[in-house]
């Protein structure tokens, strides 16, 4: 890991080997969006930053490449974000969040009624992969039953089992972040996203 020598968000110098600032209590390895989101514009561009510089001295350090591609995906970078996660996932294929977040920079604020099947067939697969990794998140199922509902049921398509609702009927939903309400709802586009109860 690459040490880092100053603080993202106050500039404080910091120790080798801390992760979390002493001043401000920033963290300096971003693994969520849900934590991203507690920042403004100024202070996510500040993350990013510092990722930029981190990556180009340590290009191989998987924790700053994924800071840095969260920070995209929360700026709505979405095609910068894509080419990251295809480098993370390529060099480190065990972290689920990876599988998500890349399904959500595929889309990338369009309708989900009309992507296309390969694209499609490509998010069901990262879900899967993301969901063998980390196990039933509420926002990967959420995915899920809005592809099923808004692509393959809006285009008239065969439905493979389960269905958006059982989909639905299965979600935890105290788990569900209110933040990665946000950014999914952000990241894509459907008609109604009270038929997901989001
Ligand atoms: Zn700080």
């Amino acid at each position: 890991m690459s040490e880092v020598v100053e603080c993202p968000q106050c500039g404080a110098t910091t120790q080798n080997s801390s992760r979390t600032c002493l001043y401000c209590k920033a963290e300096f390895f971003v693994t969520s969006v849900a934590y991203l989101a507690s920042f403004d514009t100024t202070g996510i561009q500040k993350y990013l930053k510092h990722y930029l510089k981190l990556t180009k001295i340590s290009p191989d350090n998987v924790e700053c490449r994924i800071g840095l591609a969260l920070c995209y995906v929360q700026q709505g970078l979405y095609s910068q974000a894509l080419k990251e996660f295809k480098i993370i996932i390529d060099e480190s294929p065990d972290i689920g969040l990876s599988y998500y977040y890349k399904s959500l920079s595929i889309i990338a604020g369009r309708r989900v009624m009309s992507l296309n099947l390969k694209e499609v067939r490509e998010i069901e697969e990262n879900i899967r992969h993301a969901t063998a990794l980390d196990g039933l998140k509420p926002q990967y199922q959420l995915l899920l039953a809005i592809i099923k509902h808004d692509y393959y049921l809006t285009n008239g398509m065969k439905i493979c089992p389960p269905t958006y609702s059982e989909i639905l009927n299965e979600i935890n939903w105290k788990n569900l972040d209110v933040n990665e309400t946000t950014r999914l709802k952000q990241s894509l586009k459907v008609p109604d996203f009270k038929i997901f109860n989001i």
